[in-house]
């Protein structure tokens, strides 16, 4: 058995399909330019063809959105500036065809694998396609081609390219495992998008599958069986059809509300990094966005902070892709271990504890003016929930929310139209925070438990040292006495409360927030269905008397002892 990531979920039967990449050698032969500069015009006029041909296919398995990979790789393939480089090195070096584009085309790959942007990185794979397959049509040498399958397969490559992706035919590919990669590759990305089981980083795999043998790909758990047993065929095929109809009943509860059998409404939204993160959070049921990490767009940013204008097209963009739905935009969470290229912070004993989030945004309010400016333009265009992150006093809310006031009037004199319904919370993160909710709710229009940092800041243990992670205890009374607290100090004024942190999209959690009378939960936009099944199982008084108990308690343990009890 091998092991690799489950990058998509699901379970595949089938006959290993080893997709095996022409090996094109290439060496430098001086030759005669007239010649070698024809050659290179037929291969590029077949490159575009064949791309032309692999989107045709790939647009009956794609949304548009995904297309757009193979007009950059058309685009790239029609580029004169890189066409003109290779046809240089032809005329002035003399060198053949094969050689001088395998150098161009190498020289590319290694400039955008060596940019600090991860999209720009990513986009190494889609050259290196564009550049191989140009190769081959100049070696005269056939690039397999997935389209072509004619019975039902598991693909074991080294990698997939762009190229491949766009060319399964989900009829025949049921599955694929490749040697290389991680959760976030292209080839992870595209299995997850066309739904078919994959797992990536298979070390191994490549030396140990041969064509047409049986292999039983296990996408839950990340595991590979080669030549499997009558008994493991017989397993798996049980395994994978109870896998189907969960899976069928989750896309089931997609347009049903979150209500708890005796009539308890919550909400179910999801957190969200970037404007493309939308679609996910619709695709999975979710009814709003709890969470926008708006640092994503400030560490994208290469020399400055992001400018109003590209702030508010981001948060407008989100806005309208969620149609009116609420979206909850968190002003920027800065400091600790998320760093800006160019700007650099003091150091510090212990950045956790320092100048971060709100801090730093209290400190540098020319930034934070910008983007309280972006967000209420953008408030015209949904429903707009802002919040701020890291508040510790009264005094940080107020003086934050003064800010914002400021600038809405501004834009209100400038004619500027701004949302009427915004409404501005507070994230709970820091225990002083939970403590004073009952005060802090006067001011505040809702609340957010960021758990992330409201257990490492009541624990006194980094999140992100391992020797400690013992103490990340999402389910320990403490921790659950302060939910409880923020959300009832929510509460007495009428205010709101959610959860953003990872604690809102735990299973076992999910009951005792349901019981605490938690109203939003927001989660990765993956375990929003699998979340709803759960609450919509649940009876609320029953947990409301649960929860009630499970802040008595000494442990976490008896915690999950008694919800694991109650939910049987
Ligand atoms: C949290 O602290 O729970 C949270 C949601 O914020 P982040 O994880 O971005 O710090
Ligand atoms: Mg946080």
């Amino acid at each position: 058995m091998l092991k690799g990531i489950a990058a998509s979920q699901g379970i595949a039967i089938a006959k290993v399909y080893k997709l095996e990449q022409p090996v094109v050698d290439v060496k430098q032969v001086a030759s005669e330019p007239a010649q070698e500069l024809a050659k290179l015009d037929a291969a590029f006029k077949k490159t575009v063809a064949d791309i032309e041909k692999i989107k045709e296919v790939a647009s009956k398995s794609l949304k548009e959105e995904e297309l757009a990979i193979f007009d950059a790789h058309l685009m790239m393939a029609n580029d004169p500036e890189f066409r003109g480089m290779i046809e240089e090195d032809i005329n002035t070096n003399k060198d053949n065809a094969e050689y001088a584009a395998k150098m161009v085309g190498d020289n590319m790959v290694s400039m955008f694998e060596a940019m600090d942007d991860e999209y720009m990185k990513g986009r190494a794979a889609d050259i290196r396609d564009v550049c191989f397959r140009l190769l081959c049509n100049l070696a005269g040498k056939e690039i397999p081609n997935l389209a072509t399958l004619s019975e039902p397969v598991v693909i074991v490559a080294k990698d997939l390219t762009p190229s491949d992706t766009g060319s399964l035919n989900k009829k025949y590919a049921k599955g694929f495992a490749t040697e290389v990669g991680g959760r976030t590759s292209h080839s992870a990305i595209m299995a997850r998008s066309l739904e078919i089981p994959a797992i990536v980083g298979t070390t191994g795999i490549l030396a140990a599958a041969k064509s047409g043998d049986e292999i039983i790909l296990d996408a839950i758990s990340g595991e590979v069986i080669l030549d499997p047993t009558p008994e493991q065929i017989q397993e798996y095929t049980k395994k994978a059809e109870e896998y189907q109809k969960e899976k069928d009943a989750l896309k089931a509860m997609k347009e049903l509300p979150s209500v708890s059998t005796d009539g308890h409404k919550v909400l179910l939204v999801g957190n969200i990094g970037s404007v493309a993160d939308v679609e996910g959070v619709l695709d999975n049921g979710g009814e709003g966005v709890g969470l926008f990490r708006t640092e994503f767009l400030y560490m994208k940013s290469e020399n400055d902070f992001p400018d109003e204008d590209t702030q508010f097209a981001a948060y407008k963009q989100v806005l309208e892709g969620m149609n009116g739905k609420p979206v909850v935009i968190r002003t920027l969470d800065i400091g600790g271990d998320k760093k800006l290229k160019y700007y650099k912070f003091e150091d510090e004993m212990n950045p956790f504890l320092g100048v971060r989030a709100i801090r730093f945004c209290l400190m540098r309010k020319d930034v934070f003016r910008v983007q309280l400016r972006a967000l209420l333009r953008a408030s015209a265009f949904g429903h707009l929930c802002i919040m701020f992150p890291m508040i510790a006093t009264v005094n940080e809310f107020t003086e934050a929310k003064g800010l914002y006031e400021e600038e809405r009037a501004k834009l209100i004199a400038e004619g500027t139209k701004v949302g009427n319904d915004v409404e501005v919370g507070c994230m709970i993160e820091i225990p002083a925070a939970a403590v004073l909710a009952d005060q802090l709710s006067k001011y505040a229009d809702f609340f957010s438990i960021g758990t992330n940092d409201l257990i490492q800041y009541s624990m006194a243990a980094d999140r992100m040292s391992q020797p400690v992670s013992y103490l990340y205890q999402p389910l320990n009374p403490s921790i659950l006495r302060l939910v409880k607290m923020t959300i009832d100090g929510a509460h007495k004024n009428g205010k709101w409360c959610g959860m953003c942190g990872e604690m809102a999209g735990d299973e076992l959690a999910a009951p005792v927030l349901l019981g605490l009378g938690l109203d939003e939960f927001s989660m990765s936009a993956t375990s929003i269905l699998r979340a709803r099944k759960m609450i919509n199982g649940l009876n609320y008084e029953e947990m409301k008397a649960m929860a009630a108990k499970a802040v008595e308690l000494d442990r976490m343990e008896d915690v999950v002892a008694l919800v694991k009890k109650s939910i049987q």
